[in-house]
């Protein structure tokens, strides 16, 4: 049989199950894409000409920031360049042909460094002690290194929703701070700006996708570090919270969005000292004995149904 006489192959039909799963797939991809995409504009994260560095540990969050950005680029209404970056801290077992090679197939721009920060680590702490500490102090200051010598505008980590609560709560629960995780900020050495494009993604998406798209992932405990406690006991508290009360998580993520200096108790955040009563009425002025009342909470929980750009712009 020619060419011109050969029938088209009929494409293998989906089964329900398939279609099904097919959808959800895609309904996820759109929230990512949304979710990152309204990050980046809320927080004016990536603008053009940017070079972006992309921190590459071989985890599900930093292949999706990478996957995701290098999606958005291409639709992106500006110009900008990544370069994706891993760091082979060359602790033990580390396999490090992986990155490389999936870095290589899918043809993105990266540097691979190699820096022995295992060994200075081991030598340095007693045993038994905790590493991270040094260990995180030694990656960033060679990340920094690294986007002066790549010439990039940006340094993009893979920290999503989950991990920006987790660090609130550890902070209020063992730091006595009402602080968490920025989605932009200018880095401690003051030399380069720090995004968090993945701000508005919930962690259990991010699992999602990766698992569907089979990221080659790196475990990540080849340091041997001991996990911490505490921040264990603030992850288990926030996965039974998203259990027992759906749409908590997302209305504790939009209350980070929207502060009320003048309802907490910080003086150097507002001129309590200072305040007078010049006759003018103001919403947010002390209602006296009157008790909050609040709306069912899974209405203000918008980060699962609509773009999460509203979650830090409106609560209502
Ligand atoms: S868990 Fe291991 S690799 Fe990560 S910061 Fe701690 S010591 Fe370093």
């Amino acid at each position: 049989m020619n060419a011109m006489t050969e029938q088209p192959q009929e494409k293998p039909q989906l089964t329900e199950a398939e279609q099904k799963q097919k959808y959800n797939f895609n309904k996820l991809v759109k929230r990512l894409r949304h979710n990152v995409g309204d990050a980046i504009n809320d927080f004016n994260m990536i603008e053009d000409g940017d070079r972006v560095m992309v921190c590459l540990s071989g985890g599900k969050d930093s292949y999706t920031m990478l996957d995701i950005l290098l999606s958005l680029q291409k639709s992106a209404p500006i110009n900008f360049s990544i370069v994706a970056v891993n760091l082979d801290q060359k602790q033990p077992g580390f396999p490090e042909h992986i990155l490389p090679t999936y870095l290589a197939e899918i043809g993105v721009e990266h540097r691979i460094i190699e820096e022995d920060t295992y060994s200075i680590v081991t030598r340095v702490i007693e045993e038994g002690k905790t590493t991270c500490g040094l260990c995180s102090r030694l990656r960033r200051g060679i990340l920094y290194r690294v986007a002066d010598e790549l010439g990039a505008t940006k340094i993009a980590l893979g920290h999503h929703r989950d991990d920006i609560l987790e660090t609130l709560f550890l902070n209020m629960f063992y730091g006595g701070k009402l602080k968490g995780m920025p989605p932009k900020l200018v880095s401690d050495d003051g030399k380069h700006m720090v995004i968090r494009p993945l701000a508005y993604c919930r962690e259990k998406d991010i699992e999602k996708y990766s698992a569907a798209r089979e990221f080659p992932i790196i475990p990540c405990n080849l340091c041997g570090s001991q996990p911490n406690l505490q921040r264990q006991v603030i992850g288990d508290m926030l996965r039974d919270w998203d259990k027992r009360f759906p749409g908590r998580l997302e209305t504790m993520f939009t209350a980070m969005c929207n502060v009320v200096p003048s309802h907490l108790a910080d003086p150097k955040r507002y001129d309590f000292v200072n305040a007078k009563a010049d006759g003018t009425p103001r919403a947010d002025g002390d209602k006296a004995f009157d008790r909050e009342t609040f709306s069912d909470p899974s209405r203000i929980s918008i980060l699962s149904s609509k773009p999460a750009a509203s979650a830090c712009g409106d609560a209502s």
